[in-house]
Order: structure tokens, then sequence, then C-alpha cells
């Protein structure tokens, strides 16, 4: 008897190791055979000068200020002006609401649904403190060490100078481009996007433009930043998260710390309990959606168990889902993220306050919605606070998930063989935006939408994206030169 049953567990356990090994098996390397593009020639060096340059001017955003640094954001139009002449002779160039520049190349096909290349002009600020940590100063445009060091000379300045460099160099060669090339570069980007990408978007629409294919700065050529994945990948943002913040109110009755009421009955206490309830019970994880895509993309490519077990969620889902969970980056593409940002309550430490207030930011997994959040959060909420003594309410500025780009269509496979041609090391894949960009407000104009910026980087180099010590080294430069060269000679076969 009880070896029969003996006997059965192993044949079991047979099944099952077959199973998960005919399934590793069978999924196998999704990634285009391409062959590498042989490098096109560029003056390194010159490039990199003009980058610098670019760096040198002092393009820090406000979001309350229109015209801080003003005069820093005209002094980058007359510098763009004068670096590529070739663009400004033959692209018509407008100036929009004051700050953002609106290029376009008309193509053969006019009425053909266009492209459209974004960046921005804008840099964060310095974190206040940190000056001194830089090894160059931040607004100095020095080329030194192979690098070019400063705020903006990754984000976004390359990719806006890099795109402009490979225009250069098109008009240069006789190229006409089949559908008309649009490049659109907001000054304010990282204060929202609303003074520039969304008036940018309006007048485009205000014209009946259609867009075939959208890109903007977003995610990178990652070097050993995802788990078990030896060699380097692009990921292709197909969407971003949304953003929403919601504001909590306790009241209760103010009095003296000497006789203090009930538990969880003070504003205080309230409040507690419901910030605990949010940050304990969060929004559901899963493999659904863009990271279900992502890791099937990804699965092939990596070796050991992770191969394995990405390529059997339907066995090992519960236990990678706790793994992903735990990491913070990994945990912000699985789920609706909850994060408690602000708390107010007291001012005296015998005075039991009247009042308490806190506030929690939402990203918003595409999937779910303001609506499906606000829900959550009642549901949460409601379990352990008096609802008589507790007010919900939204704060303005929130904002859906982005709608989600499909990788089967032309566009998305055109871009990932570009990546695979100018980084013929890395495998591509689609991932998700966990932060904003401009993108967003051309997705009305067209379902190719897609965040990617063709940067190589590490998880040091991470760190130096808003940080502290930021730069771009000059064959990376190089590469991003060569990337929107070839993107952009590679999107024309026009369909309609
Ligand atoms: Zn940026």
């Amino acid at each position: 008897m009880l070896k029969r049953a003996f006997q059965t567990i192993v044949a079991a356990l047979l099944v099952l190791v077959a199973a998960v090994a005919i399934n590793t098996f069978l999924k196998g390397s999704r990634q285009l055979q391409v062959a590498p593009l042989a490098p096109l020639a560029i003056d390194e060096a010159a490039a990199a000068e003009r980058l610098a340059q670019a760096v040198r001017l002092k393009t820090v955003s406000s979001a309350t200020d229109a015209s801080l640094n003003e005069d820093q954001f005209l002094a980058l139009h007359a510098l763009l002006q004068k670096q590529f002449p070739k663009v400004h002779a033959t692209l018509k160039r407008e100036v929009v609401n004051g700050l953002s520049l609106l290029y376009a190349w008309e193509g053969k096909d006019p009425e053909a649904p266009a492209i459209l290349l974004a960046a921005h002009q804008d840099v964060v600020p310095i974190a206040p403190g940190t000056e001194a940590n830089w090894q160059e100063p931040p607004f100095a445009g020095i080329v030194k060490d192979g690098y070019i060091w400063g705020r903006g000379s990754w984000d976004d300045k390359g990719n806006l100078l890099s795109q402009l460099e490979a225009m250069e160099m098109l008009v240069a060669s006789g190229w006409q481009p089949p559908r008309t090339v649009y490049l659109a570069y907001g000054a304010d980007e990282e204060v929202g996007g609303h003074r520039g990408a969304a008036q940018l978007a309006e007048l485009l629409k205000s014209r009946g433009v259609t867009l075939d294919f959208v890109i903007d700065e977003g995610l990178l050529v990652l070097d050993g930043v995802l788990p078990g994945l030896k060699v380097p990948a692009g990921v292709i943002g197909i969407a971003e998260k949304g953003y929403m913040s919601v504001v909590l109110k306790a009241t209760a009755t103010p009095g003296h710390s000497s006789m203090p009421p009930r538990p969880g009955t003070s504003a205080i206490g309230g409040m507690s309990a419901a910030l605990n309830a949010l940050e304990t019970h969060q929004m559901p994880a899963g493999f659904t959606g863009v990271a279900g895509e992502m890791f099937g993309v990804l699965a092939p490519e990596m070796g050991g168990f992770s191969r394995v077990a990405l390529s059997n969620l339907w066995l090992f889902g519960p236990v990678v889902r706790k793994q992903l969970e735990n990491a913070p980056s990994t945990n912000a593409m699985l789920r609706t993220t909850t994060a408690l940002t602000i708390v107010h309550a007291g001012n005296k430490d015998n005075v039991l306050p009247g009042e308490a207030d806190a506030t929690v930011n939402f990203r918003i997994l595409p999937g779910d919605t303001r609506g499906s959040v606000m829900a959550h959060v009642h549901a949460a909420v409601d379990k352990v606070a008096d609802k008589a003594h507790m007010k919900i309410e939204q704060l303005p500025g929130s904002k859906e998930a982005s709608k989600v780009a499909t990788t089967s269509s032309r566009q998305y496979q055109t871009l990932n063989r570009t990546i695979r041609e100018v980084f013929p090391d890395a495998i591509v894949a689609p991932g998700l935006m966990v932060a904003a960009t401009d993108s967003v407000h051309y997705e009305s104009m067209s379902d190719h939408v897609f965040k990617f910026s063709p940067v190589r980087a590490n998880s040091e180099d991470l760190k130096r994206f808003h940080g502290t010590n930021e730069r771009l080294s000059v064959k990376g430069y190089a590469d991003a030169i060569r990337f929107y060269h070839r993107l952009i000679t590679q999107l024309e076969q026009v369909e309609r």
C-alpha cells in the first residue's frame, strides 16, 4: 500500500518535471534575427562638444513661473540654430507658447500619418547641498574621460541633440522623408508638460495631424539591471502608469492628553489605522498586461532557475511574484503602488488634536483606473476607521494610465529591429514606464506611442538620472545619433 502511494508520488513528480522542462524548452527566444548595422561614421568629438555647449545653458523649469530662465531657453534656441544650420534651412520651425519648439520636415506624401520624435529642453535643478559632490560642475558642460558631464547631458538634451544630429546628417545626404517628420521639444516636461507638450499636441491636432509613430524618452538599454539576465536589454516602454494622490482627513474631539479616548478613536489613532490598512492592503500584483508580456519575452533569454521559473508561471508564479515584490523597482511593474507621502497632526505634546490629515500617492497600472483605486481606498479604510470621522478626497492633477501600444505592430517591430541593429549585443523587450513623460500628451493622436531612450545604463548609471554626476558617454552619444538616423530611415514605409 505504502509502496503504491510512493510510486504514485514519484510518477506525479516526473510528470511535473517533464512539463516544466518541456515548457522551458518550448519557450524559445523571440528575438528578431538581424544583421548588425555597419556603424555610421560620426565625428564623435564634435558632436560631444555640441551637446556640452547645450548643457551649459541652465534650462531649469518651474511649475509656477513660466518665465523662469527664459533667457537660457532662448539662448538654447539660438545655439541649436547655429549648431544645425541644415536642419534650420530645410525644416519649418515654430516657437509654440513662448519656449517650446516644433520642427516639421515635410514628407513626399504630406497626407500620410506623420512621425513625431519628442524630447524636452528643460532640466531638473541640482538638489540643494549636493553641488559640491559633482566631479565636474553641473552646468560647466565638460567633456572629459570619454563622457559629457552635466545636468541634462542624459535627461534630456542627449535625446534632443542626437535627434538633431541625425536630422542634420540626413538633410546633408539629400534624403527626403516619405512621410512628414515632426520634432517636438517642450520646455516644461519636468513640471508636467502643460505649457509645452500639451500645447504642441493641441496645435498639431487643430491642424488635423495624425501620427503613425511617436517616440519620446523612456526606458533604456539596461545592462546588468534585470535580475537573472546576463545580456543587456533594450526595454521599450509601451505604456506609462497613471498618477493620483488622495487626501485623508480624520477628525476627533480635541482635548487634554491626560484623559485620552478609546484606542483608535483619536484623530492620530484613526489616521494611523487607516494608513496602516492602505500600506498593508495594496492593490493586487500580477503578471497580466505589460509585465506579463515583458517577462514572457525575457524568460527565454535568462539563465538557470530564472528561465525555468519565468517559463512556468503556472507553477512558480507565487514564488516569482514574491521575489519581484521585494524589490521596489520590480514591484512597481506588477501593481498600482501605494506610497504614504505626507502626514500632519498635532502641535503640542499635551493636546489631542481635533484633526489629522495625510496624503497617499498612487501610480496606476494600466488596467486599473482612478475609480477602481478610490474604491480600493474606501474599502481598506472603511474597515478600520469610523466613516463619520474620516473624509477621503482626490487631489487635482491626477491622470489615468496611458494606453498600451501593441507589440505586434509594424511600428513596434521597426523600433525593435532598429535597437537590435544598433545595439547588437542587446535583446529587446517591451516594458512599463513607471514615471511620467511628455509622450502621454500625444496619445490621442496615435496608437503607437513609445517611451525609449537609446542610452545604455547599468545600476550605477541609474543613480545619476536626476541625481549627482549626470553624464553620458561620448561613444554612447554617437550610438544614440546612429539609432535616430536608422530609425527615421526605416520608418519610411508608408501605409494608410
Ligand atoms: Zn526627461
